[in-house]
């Protein structure tokens, strides 16, 4: 059965053998988006069935860190109680920075304006958050406080077209890992509202009508497959494809550096591949989110990066994955950070970092990391001779992290790729309206093919721009919007 049916070749309808089920709205994957797409469905009174491969709702997003990336309309109640005011037009400015030269003006619009009600609809759902502001540089909450710094607001360039707040809101959940809250009461309430879940169901392919249009679907159900007629349509929300190690080497060779997968296992691409099989357009299939988690300790972001010609390359103030993204791209992937003996400290994720040299003057490290001779004594007094001022004219790090490299020991932290996995997963996916329907080559909606979440390319389609929330925001908001598309049809 695996061969007869896979991904990238719709079954036919006139080969369906029997419908074994009807639905309304068929939605392959129980996760971020599926889940929202659900309730939303559900809610304008369609029957919606859900099929997950894995043995319980939750995805990737039931590992995540639950932050979502919500402000606007004046503040979230969150952001206005820390003292925020966080306008639409300086949230659809930054979101445009963050998506990139293929920024979606369009779905970018629409976002901003209903960012701050979707956070109040996420609330409505049974997610809790705890409404605290928790300051400083985080990768998310250590605690069970809601807003963080989660991107890069604060840093140049950003700063500079949107007026800075934070807008990472974080579920309820004391230490990390806050998305097994958001995901228990999202998936709860789909199913308290009446959406019928298939677990262990892998769904296989789609089913097309000789007109082109999508009308269900074939999945494995206890072993055998199953063949569902989807009266309103389908909803891929599969998650994207950063398992599948084929399709990274075909679309974003660049992210095969990165050995660690940001996945719970099952992004192998299915959704995608699924709607490449019936012509639907796969756009920014190049682009990844990755990290190198340099802090916390936030004191390690007042060190600076320097590459294998002894050269900074970053504003080190910059979200981390962007930093990562720098680092990744500099000669042969190698990238040191330079710290002195007041800001040392061993970053949080990676206690056991390779410290790939110590030394009492920054000449002695220049020696130990190999570099050509004078070039980082050069950067570095540069670097010290302008931060002494506040100021960074090459890379316009933000004065609240300058300060000279001074008081020795010295150390170089290694960013290097034999010494520190980079972690990543895909930004690429289906092209779709912001009300979720699927794209073909030439710009038009399939008929009954809708995709939300990583399966599709929503807000955060630029890896070098992305911030924490922005994956789960998209996923959650458009996974709603593409429920309620296809329940209206
Ligand atoms: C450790 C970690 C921390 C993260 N932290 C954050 C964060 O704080 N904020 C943020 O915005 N993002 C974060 N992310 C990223 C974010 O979780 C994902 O990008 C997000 O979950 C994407 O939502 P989705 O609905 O597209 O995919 P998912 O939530 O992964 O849901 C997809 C579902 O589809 C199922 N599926 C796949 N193929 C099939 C098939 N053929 N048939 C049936 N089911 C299928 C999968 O099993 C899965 O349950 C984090 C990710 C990880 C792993």
């Amino acid at each position: 059965m695996q061969n007869q049916y896979s991904p990238s070749r719709p079954c036919r309808a006139a080969d369906v053998p029997q419908w074994d089920e009807e639905t309304d709205i068929a939605v392959v994957g129980f996760g971020a988006a599926g889940s929202c797409a659900a309730i939303e469905a559900r809610q304008a009174g369609a029957r919606v069935t859900i099929f997950e491969v894995a043995a319980a709702a939750g995805g990737s997003a039931a590992l995540s860190g639950g932050e979502v990336y919500v402000g606007g309309s004046g503040g979230t109640s969150v952001q206005r109680a820390a003292g925020f005011e966080d306008t639409t037009e300086d949230l659809y400015n930054y979101l445009m920075m963050a998506g990139g030269p293929g920024a979606d003006a369009a779905r970018t619009t629409l976002y901003a304006a209903q960012a701050e009600p979707h956070f109040r609809w996420l609330q409505e759902q049974g997610v809790p958050f705890k409404g605290t502001y928790l300051p400083g540089k985080w990768l998310e909450p250590l605690t069970d406080d809601t807003l963080v710094w989660s991107g890069s607001e604060q840093a140049w360039p950003f700063s500079e077209s949107a007026r800075p707040a934070p807008r990472g809101h974080a579920a309820q959940l004391d230490g990390w890992g806050a998305g097994k809250m958001l995901m228990a009461r999202l998936s709860a309430r789909a199913l308290a509202l009446g959406a019928v879940a298939h677990v262990s169901s892998r769904v296989l392919t789609l089913v097309v009508d000789d007109a082109g249009a999508i009308v269900g679907l074939v999945a494995r159900v206890d072993g055998a497959p199953r063949f569902v007629r989807a009266l309103r349509g389908v909803i891929l929300c599969a998650g994207g494809f950063i398992v599948n190690r084929d399709m990274v080497a075909q679309y974003a060779p660049a992210a095969l550096g990165c050995q660690q997968v940001v996945s719970a296992g099952n992004d192998d691409g299915s959704g995608i591949r699924m709607g490449i099989g019936v012509g639907a357009a796969a756009i920014h299939m190049d682009q990844f989110f990755a990290t190198l988690p340099f802090f916390p300790p936030e004191s390690l972001v007042k060190g600076i990066f320097v590459n294998e010609r002894g050269s900074r390359f970053i504003n080190e103030d910059a979200y981390h994955g962007r930093v990562a993204h720098y680092v990744l791209r500099q000669p042969g992937g190698r990238a040191w950070l330079l710290v002195d003996e007041g800001i040392f400290a061993r970053p949080m994720i990676h206690p056991d970092i390779t410290v790939a040299a110590v030394g009492d003057s920054v000449e002695e490290l220049e020696q130990e990391l190999g570099l050509p001779a004078g070039a980082l004594v050069h950067t570095v007094e540069e670097f010290n001779r302008h931060a002494a001022a506040g100021q960074d004219p090459a890379f316009h790090k933000a004065a609240a992290w300058l300060r000279p490299l001074a008081r020795g020991p010295f150390a170089a932290l290694s960013y290097c790729p034999a010494d520190m996995p980079a972690h990543a997963f895909t930004l690429g996916g289906l092209a779709t309206t912001p009300d979720g329907q699927v794209l073909d080559g030439g710009g038009a909606p399939i008929a009954g093919l809708y995709a939300a979440g990583r399966t599709a390319c929503g807000l955060p389609r630029w890896g070098e721009g992305y911030s924490s929330g922005m994956s789960l925001g998209d996923s959650t908001f458009f996974g709603r919007m593409a429920g309620l598309h296809a329940a209206r049809r």
